[in-house]
């Protein structure tokens, strides 16, 4: 899979799990998570490296808006850690962190 359509899955994987957990939904995620999900992967189609990104946490030119920045890094501090359990996570701290 290339790299931009992974990132897009992991992110909607990690929305979707947070969620599930924390508000208790399944489908549809709830109105917060699916604007975020929206969000980040609008974000990674327009990202300026394309198939040549790095890691967005090194990036020189962030594109997440500072409040968005936020959920996503909660988002992640959240999913991440239990998500071990489900799948490796060989991206891990290539995201937020
Ligand atoms: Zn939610």
């Amino acid at each position: 899979m290339i790299k931009i359509e992974r990132e897009k899955n992991t992110v909607g994987v990690m929305i979707k799990f947070y969620c599930m957990k924390k508000h208790k939904r399944k489908n549809p995620l709830c109105k917060e998570c699916s604007e975020l999900l929206e969000y980040a992967r609008e974000r990674l189609e327009n990202c300026p490296y394309g198939e040549n990104k790095k890691s967005c946490k090194r990036c020189t030119s962030p594109c997440y808006a500072q409040e968005k920045r936020e959920r996503i890094r909660q988002v992640m501090g959240y999913s991440g850690p239990r998500m071990l359990y489900y799948k490796p996570l060989e991206w891990m701290d290539h995201l937020f962190k």
